[in-house]
């Protein structure tokens, strides 16, 4: 055993509060802007790649519809798409990625 390096529950534990915490800011954000304000965000975002901004394309991959970018050949998940996709194989890098980033309930959130 190595002292001083954090071992992966301890690296999960840390990247879960910290997926939390910005799940938190983010629907504080949320909350504070005008309806207005959010349409017109989604107006200009909606099927763009986050990276680089070209034009999303959906994209089946194993049933799942994936948004991919072409461009910079970033891939988009939704919610749900990826726990589909490791549904079918046990990747444990994934299923952890999964766990770490899954919406909390509101119960959770409203601390
Ligand atoms: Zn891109």
């Amino acid at each position: 055993m190595s002292l001083g390096k954090p071992s992966e529950a301890e690296e999960e534990y840390f990247a879960r509060e910290e997926a939390a915490k910005r799940q938190r800011e983010a629907l504080e954000r949320a909350r504070q802007m005008k309806e207005k304000e959010m349409e017109e965000l989604r107006r200009l975002h909606y099927m763009k790649c986050p990276k680089c901004g070209f034009d999303l394309q959906e994209t089946l991959f194993r049933g799942v519809a994936i948004d991919k970018c072409y461009h910079c050949h970033g891939m988009w998940f939704d919610e749900g798409e990826l726990e589909k996709l490791t549904g079918h194989q046990q990747y444990d890098l994934f299923q952890s990625i999964v766990r770490i980033f899954r919406r909390s309930s509101p119960k959770e959130t409203s601390s």
